[in-house]
């Protein structure tokens, strides 16, 4: 798929969103392939069928909708494709498209999906469609203003990730019942700074917490000790995709 490629009329300012530990000049540079959409129109990279790999739905059939863009640069990011890669498309054409599929569960991804206010409009087309929808959000951006029935997938960066510092604490607090929270773990100080995070924000009597090992850095055997000997109620994760499929698979 080409990088995004914008009608050179359309001058549609960038959102207003709250933006944390990124220097402007790098973040209007992230930002640039879905700076200049027409109004009412979203950058999409895919729209596709599989079975969700992740949280409390994995196994299920789900509808993937992945956004363009994300103002982060994660070590282990697996969608990098979606950073500028893309298609210019109505929000009520997105829609359509995934009504289309019959499929009750859909997931709102990407790329940091948070980014572009157009997804606003499309969560709520979806959710009064009926759908059950998963927003999945880096945890960087302000989840105020998402619709109480989209359950978010809220990622912590661990340091291990590089973005540490990006994390929109705030949004910890805001978690609601079907919710979930993620933390991808690369090494053991990974594990040792979540279980702060998690006991700051009482976050296993809130919602489930998801371990979730970075692929191929963490021995899976030695993650899930660290999870049984820390004596709190985590739910180890794999990602079933990437079992199920080329761990570099696009559009599963
Ligand atoms: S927030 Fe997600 S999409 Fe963005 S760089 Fe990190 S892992 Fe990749």
């Amino acid at each position: 798929m080409p990088d995004v490629e914008h009608p050179s009329s359309t001058n549609a300012p960038l959102e207003q969103v709250t933006i944390h530990g990124i220097e402007p000049a790098l973040l209007n540079q992230r930002l640039r392939p879905i700076a200049k959409r027409p109004p009412g129109s979203l950058v999409i990279h895919e729209i596709y069928r599989s079975l969700q790999g992740e949280g409390t739905h994995a196994g299920l059939p789900c509808v993937f909708v992945r956004l363009t863009g994300c103002h982060l640069r994660c070590g282990y990011c697996d969608s990098p494709h979606a950073f500028t890669q893309g298609e210019v498309r109505p929000v009520q054409e997105v829609i359509d498209a995934v009504l289309q599929f019959e499929d009750r569960l859909v997931q709102i991804t990407g790329g940091e999906p948070l980014l572009q206010a157009e997804v606003y409009p499309l969560m709520r087309a979806l959710a009064d469609a009926g759908r059950t929808l998963l927003l999945e959000t880096s945890g960087a951006v302000d989840t105020s203003q998402v619709d109480p029935r989209v359950r978010v997938i809220l990622d912590v960066k661990t340091p291990g990730s590089g973005e540490v510092q990006a994390n929109h604490w705030p949004n910890l607090d805001r978690l609601k019942t079907g919710d979930e929270v993620k933390f991808i773990i690369c090494d053991q100080h990974d594990f040792e700074w979540s279980l702060k995070i998690i006991d700051r924000y009482n976050l296993t009597n809130r919602v489930p917490v998801l371990i979730s090992p970075c692929f191929g850095k963490i021995n899976l055997e030695k993650l899930a000790s660290l999870v049984i000997d820390s004596g709190r109620f985590l739910r180890l994760q794999v990602q079933l995709h990437k079992i199920l499929w080329d761990p570099n698979q696009r559009g599963v």
